[in-house]
């Protein structure tokens, strides 16, 4: 499944090569030259994860870093930090301000697209192709296809991705705002009951298979996903 990855870069040559190298490998690239560029980026949508250079004009790469950090609605973006610094005391200063992964320049293109999947699948495991097996249901994000107890079901895309979310994160609690920033996009100008209406769908959907009870209502808050 494609990730929107926030490439900030300086330096042209590598910020194409980046670009070119996430293009191939099936995600889409958001290119900034500086910090500024990005805030504005991140500003009109989230993406699933920001590769960051620490070395930037103006503002660093730590200092985006830290204000991503600092406020709600970005503060859980997964962030790998690129440099061409080596010194452990600098990866530790990185990894402080709550990068997830810091990978030092020169990288092979190989090697940038393994360490990306691996920060995707820890932190936002519904952007990865990985299929999800739970409580007799199986979704495979590269087929399109969800079982449930070996019978197929019919999914809408909108049930699709709502169930692949709640598979991705089981056994919470997400309120109904949580799951349009999350399934719909965030600044996604969507009444909030219209959740329940793709709820009501996916339920439908998965009583196919005896599995409706798989969606749970959580009086007053939301729902939640749970084989328990
Ligand atoms: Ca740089």
């Amino acid at each position: 499944m494609a990730a929107t990855i926030l490439v900030v870069e300086d330096e042209p040559a590598i910020q194409e090569l980046i670009a070119y190298n996430l293009q191939q490998a099936g995600h889409l690239p958001l290119c900034a030259d500086n910090a500024e560029q990005a805030l504005a980026l991140v500003h009109n949508a989230l993406p699933d994860l920001v590769l960051l250079d620490w070395m930037l004009p103006g503002a660093s790469g730590i200092d985006f870093a830290r204000k991503l950090r600092a406020e709600e609605r970005t503060r859980l973006i997964p962030i790998i930090m690129l440099t061409a610094r080596t010194e452990e005391q600098d990866k530790v200063a990185g990894l402080e301000t709550g990068a997830d992964d810091y990978i030092t320049k020169p990288f092979s293109p190989r090697e940038l697209l393994a360490r990306i999947k691996a920060v995707l699948r820890r932190r936002a495991p519904q952007v990865t192709d990985d299929a999800v097996e739970i409580g007799g249901l199986v979704l495979d994000p590269v087929t399109h296809r969800v079982t449930g107890n070996w019978v197929p079901l019919e999914l809408g895309p909108t049930e699709f991705r709502l169930l692949h979310y709640f598979m991705t994160h089981p056994e919470r609690v997400h309120s109904r705002a949580q799951l349009l920033d999350k399934v719909w996009g965030d600044h996604v100008f969507v009444e909030e009951r219209t959740v329940d209406v793709h709820i009501r769908r996916l339920r439908k959907a998965l009583q196919t298979a005896g599995l409706e009870r798989l969606v749970q209502t959580v009086r007053g808050t939301g729902y939640r996903f749970s084989a328990a």
